[in-house]
């Protein structure tokens, strides 16, 4: 015997508990099916090192989330908090340093330490980051407008667009242009010279891409990361306290509170469709049948419509565009314990703004496109370069007192990484991360407790990243917003009546945004409202 729901949500990641919530709140009987023991996805904090560490194991900080989303669902009622995190701090083999305070005084000091045009370049650089933000990030929160349709809503959607397009004039409109199509180096090829703040700057440009600073499109991941903001600050980022699932705790928690049923180990096996194209429930792994008018699937594309759903309830033009959906990744996930903090030889003393910043090994520009090259060729990256923050240094309940858990998000590995383990080239891939570390900060290695690596193939096998994509997909001009991720289908529905998407591969996904969770749910209501408008 089946059970009946109203909406079945398939996948327990941030989105998957954003839309439960919302529409638990209003009044559905919602349950979550995720297949892992523990929900929260790629925003989740686990203990591999035992019970005394808690590793946020993929995601790290949090930014894009909308503020609007966080009030709505009470989260902070949850326990989200966040601690903001500090600026950047680039520590340098020749022993110096660059540090990018928000104090526009301190900041211009600093670079001029490396450049004195840079440092008078950098306000113009972040007036127009800023000003472009203003333009599109609007945009990244609202349900694409359907390019091409022909049907009356669908034109009366494009015409919308055009308010977004009004804030350009013709200087702003080719600015936009260069900064969807160009590369990151495209972008700071005109305000910086020297290679310590190109090194930094470019870092965000590549971050969960398989594409060098030197590939179009490297531009607008830039932007994309520059798009939320932590208390009001644009383009902040903050660590929450107890890791990425303390977000996704606080999710689940609102979900509950609204009524919805959150079920882990729960690992749907089908989504069942009836023959005349509408959804009927979800069959899960286990043989049990859930009935439901309603499922919103937030897993990767390629699992939902190439594993779950029959093909033959697919149209062949949709299945394509699915099957070419480009994932690929060589990003490299390394978790550490210490049992202290690094000591900088270009900074030796304790400060929370440096210890608690953004830590980037990166020497210059080059040097990244240097190791994505490598990457192409089919080697792992000879000199990596890494991401990395210490969330310990603010929040007491991840490490015991004196103890810090550090997060190093590092590139590339090759792409083919995703199919098969690779554990031996991981490990030294590892090694020389730390080693890294180590000629900066000398006695780093002799601070690790204990170690986990996290490649494209386990991020795809245990996380369900497939090709192990951190956005479960990439970022590019062609996987872009109307085209997320397949033609016709950005309004996040499906080809199947009743059965929506909202993972990070939807337009606004690519990072922890909710964005797609949220929006999924508007377009449900808009759809439940004019069905009962034609009955009537
Ligand atoms: C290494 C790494 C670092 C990152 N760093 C950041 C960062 O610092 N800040 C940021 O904002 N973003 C970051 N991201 C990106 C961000 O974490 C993701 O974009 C986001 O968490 C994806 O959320 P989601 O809900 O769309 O999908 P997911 O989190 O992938 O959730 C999908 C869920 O579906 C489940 N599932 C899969 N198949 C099934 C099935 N058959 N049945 C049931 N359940 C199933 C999965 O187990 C998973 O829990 C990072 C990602 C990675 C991998």
């Amino acid at each position: 015997m089946s059970a009946r729901r109203d909406v079945v949500v398939v996948g327990g990641g941030h989105n998957g508990l954003v839309a439960a919530a919302y529409l638990a709140r209003d009044g559905l009987d919602v349950l979550v099916c995720e297949r892992r023991e523990v929900a929260g996805g790629a925003a989740v904090t686990e203990r591999p090192f035992g019970p005394d560490y808690r590793i946020t194991s993929l995601s790290y900080v949090v930014s894009l989330l909308p503020a609007s989303l966080v009030s709505d669902l009470r989260l902070d009622k949850h326990g989200y908090q966040v601690f903001p995190q500090g600026p950047y701090f680039a520590p340098r083999a020749d022993g110096r340093y660059l540090r990018l305070p928000d104090d526009p005084a301190d900041r211009s000091r600093e670079i001029a330490k490396f450049s004195a045009a840079d440092a008078a370049a950098y306000p113009a650089y972040q007036a127009h980051m800023r000003d472009i933000a203003r333009i599109l990030g609007p945009m990244l929160v609202e349900i694409p407008a359907p390019l091409g349709s022909r049907s009356p809503a669908g034109l009366a959607r494009q015409a919308m667009l055009l308010r977004h397009l009004r804030k350009l004039d013709t200087r702003r409109s080719v600015a936009v242009i260069r900064l969807l199509t160009g590369s990151v180096a495209d972008l700071l090829d005109p305000y910086f010279a020297s290679d310590a703040v190109r090194g930094v700057l470019s870092v965000s440009g590549v971050i969960g891409t398989w594409a060098g600073p030197r590939s179009g499109g490297t531009a607008y991941v830039t932007l994309h990361h520059h798009i939320g903001d932590v208390d009001g600050q644009p383009g902040a980022w903050g660590f929450p306290r107890g890791g990425m699932g303390g977000v996704t705790g606080a999710m689940a928690g609102a979900a509950r509170s609204f009524g919805a049923q959150i079920r882990t180990g729960a690992e749907v096996a089908r989504i069942r469709t009836t023959p005349g194209g509408r959804v009927a429930g979800v069959t899960l792994v286990s043989g049990e049948e859930v009935d439901a008018g309603l499922v919103v699937s937030t897993v990767h594309p390629q699992i939902a419509f190439g594993q779950l759903v029959e093909p033959s309830a697919l149209p062949e033009d949709f299945l394509a565009d699915i099957r070419r959906w480009q994932t690929r990744s060589g990003t490299v996930k390394i978790n550490l314990a210490l049992d202290r903090l690094p000591v900088f030889t270009s900074h030796p003393s304790f400060d929370p703004q440096v210890h608690g910043g953004t830590i980037v090994l990166a020497e210059s520009l080059d040097d990244l496109e240097n190791a994505f090259q490598e990457a192409v060729r089919g080697q792992p990256s000879a000199q990596p370069f890494a991401d990395i923050c210490i969330p310990s240094v603010f929040d007491d309940s991840l490490a015991p007192a004196g103890h810090h858990v550090m997060s190093m998000f590092t590139q590339w590995v090759p792409c083919g990484y995703a199919a098969a383990p690779h554990e031996a080239e991981l490990g030294a891939y590892a090694d020389r991360v730390i080693a890294r570390m180590e000629s900066v900060a000398p006695g780093f290695t002799s601070s690790i407790l204990h170690r986990q690596v996290i490649g494209p193939h386990r991020m795809a096998e245990e996380y369900g990243l497939v090709g192990g994509n951190i956005f479960h997909g990439e970022l590019s001009l062609g996987q872009m917003y109307h085209a997320r991720p397949a033609a016709g289908y950005a309004d996040l529905r499906t080809p199947v009546r009743g059965l929506y998407q909202a993972g990070s591969a939807t337009h606004g996904g690519g990072g922890v945004t909710g964005i797609p969770g949220r929006n999924v749910v508007r377009q449900i209501r808009a759809d439940r409202r004019a069905a009962r408008l034609r009955v009537r």
